[in-house]
């Protein structure tokens, strides 16, 4: 009883899971499961239970958890979940690294590009292009980021993700030097939740050679919204490198968070604007238990800033709660309640801006309808850390 395998390949969205426990005793059992099918015969599940198992795995596509289903699935009764996962983390584990592939310029990534094909639910390579989905980053992953990859890669047959800390959407005196790079972890997490092609620029110069003149600028109309008077040039660096970032990977689908809502209407804007062909999504704000939207930020604040921080939120509501109660309610009232809420939290440091506006245009709105609705966004710093956050009133 000692050439047990059992082996796994998981190819991607609506693929075939296929589990092997091969025995090569009297014992010998194989057992081939298939989302679909089930075609397992309960004697073959005892004897797989016996066996030391040892795992030759490709899990590219599959996060922690859907291995450890799909074991316990296909080995159910025998299989508690416990054991499955304890087989799931083992195999993942032994195939650490191999899978989050690094493009570290963009010659290198588009060669690979070329190369992605679709792929049938038996594993077959199909001569056909794959749905691409893609996720631009600074990295510093966390629970956002994440939500927005995982749902990429419930919608796509691949997901790019791209992890570049662009400085040219960084004022004078903005936090481009400290900004946190991991890039190692990133990797890490990206592999978790099954993303396997990661495009990280190794430079400044791999994006914008010494050459590069060529900008995408928005113009007045996002200048003038209340984040981008408060970071001049932000707005036409976000839209110059996502435009590059769009033409490198090419995607089906692009994924943006609601957390940076202007960002979110320039990035349709430019897309409409440029006739480029792709969907954009945008996915909610994600949040820490106590409200405070998740950044890559929030890794400044120190103890105190960080139990002061939910007020960000609270105040929010409290727009929210204003905005529910009449039909219409002019925007002085909204800011104000929005600003007093924050003003009861000693560590809120300075109020940048607190704004509302139409939620298609980001125009600012002098007062909210309930059929309309509108966005309510602020700035302010807890601290020293700037950050940002909004809620879509509708
Ligand atoms: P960043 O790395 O900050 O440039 O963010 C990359 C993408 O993740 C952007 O589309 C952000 O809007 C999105 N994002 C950042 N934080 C969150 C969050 N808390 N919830 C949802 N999306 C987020």
């Amino acid at each position: 009883m000692n050439n047990k395998i059992i082996s796994h390949h998981g190819r991607g969205f609506l693929s075939l899971i296929e589990i092997h426990v091969v025995c090569t005793d009297m014992m010998c059992t194989s057992v081939h499961g298939t989302r679909s099918s089930r075609n397992i015969s309960s004697s073959n599940i005892v004897s797989a239970k016996l066996v030391r198992l040892k795992l030759r795995c490709d899990f590219s596509r599959l996060t922690l958890t859907s291995i450890a289903y799909a074991v316990q699935f296909l080995f159910f009764p025998p299989f508690t979940m416990s054991a499955a996962a304890a087989v799931a983390c083992t195999a993942r584990r032994s195939t650490m690294s191999a899978m989050v592939k690094v493009y570290r310029t963009v010659p290198e990534f588009r060669e690979a590009r070329k190369l992605l094909r679709k792929v049938d639910t038996d594993g077959k390579i199909l001569p056909l292009l794959p749905d691409v989905g893609f996720v631009p980053t600074m990295g510093a992953l966390h629970r956002g980021h994440l939500s927005l990859l995982k749902r990429a890669r419930q919608e796509n047959d691949v997901v790019v993700c791209s992890i570049f800390v662009n400085p040219t959407q960084f004022g004078p005196n903005e936090d481009l030097d400290r900004y946190p790079r991991q890039l190692e972890r990133d990797c890490e997490l990206l592999q978790e939740v099954g993303i396997e092609h990661v495009f990280a620029p190794s430079s400044v110069e791999s994006m914008y050679s010494k050459y590069h003149v060529t900008s995408v600028d928005p113009g007045i109309c996002f200048e003038q919204t209340e984040e981008g008077k408060s970071r001049p040039g932000h707005f036409k660096g976000v839209a110059t490198v996502v435009t590059k970032l769009l033409n490198i990977v090419q995607p089906t689908r692009a994924y943006f968070g609601q957390k940076d809502a202007a960002q979110c209407v320039l990035i349709r804007r430019i897309v409409n604007d440029l006739n480029m062909s792709l969907d954009i999504v945008v996915g909610d704000t994600v949040r820490e238990d106590d409200g405070l939207a998740m950044s890559s930020r929030n890794a400044y604040l120190s103890t105190s800033e960080r139990s002061a921080a939910p007020i960000i939120y609270q105040s929010l509501l409290k727009a929210r709660e204003l905005f529910q109660s009449k039909e219409c309610v002019s925007s002085c009232d909204l800011i104000d309640v929005v600003e007093q809420t924050l003003k009861t939290q000693p560590l809120v440091r300075e109020i940048q801006y607190v704004s509302v506006d139409s939620r298609e245009t980001m125009q600012t709105l002098t007062k909210v309808h309930h059929q309309e609705g509108a966005i309510v966004s602020l700035a302010c710093k807890i601290g020293s850390v700037r950050l940002i956050d909004n809620i879509v009133l509708q």
